[in-house]
């Protein structure tokens, strides 16, 4: 269906698949295309590195023909979540700026050293 053919490559020339990838954000920008931010770990030569790759690539599929290495169950659950759209990442954007009490969220961790707390399990 696509006919991009972009692929993320390590400086080794190894190609860098979906599991490789250890973190992806968006660069919105106002003028021009925006970009996806990839860093991820090469699995031949350990290293790591990151990318600047353009949005239409990344929704084009850029890590997607590593279908062979990704179990069946796996590639369903990713196809019925669809790609992450832009627009997702901006409704999370707002609802961020509109929780007004953080205190509702109950964190799991205290987020502070601060908290005079003692507490035996400290590391
Ligand atoms: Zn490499």
């Amino acid at each position: 269906m696509s006919s991009i053919r972009a692929s993320i490559k390590c400086n080794c020339g190894q190609r860098i698949i979906a599991r490789d990838v250890m973190q992806t954000g968006y660069y919105l920008r106002l003028f021009g295309p925006s970009y996806v931010y990839v860093k991820y770990r090469c699995s031949r030569c350990r290293k790591m590195g990151e990318q600047f790759i353009k949005q239409e690539e990344w929704e084009g599929g850029i890590l997607r023909d590593s279908a062979e290495e990704v179990p069946q169950e796996e590639k369903e659950r990713f196809e019925s979540l669809g790609p992450i759209d832009i627009n997702e990442v901006i409704d999370f954007h707002f609802a961020l700026e509109n929780l007004s009490d953080l205190k509702t969220l109950e964190p799991p961790h205290p987020p502070s050293k601060k908290v005079k707390q003692r507490s035996s399990s400290e590391r």
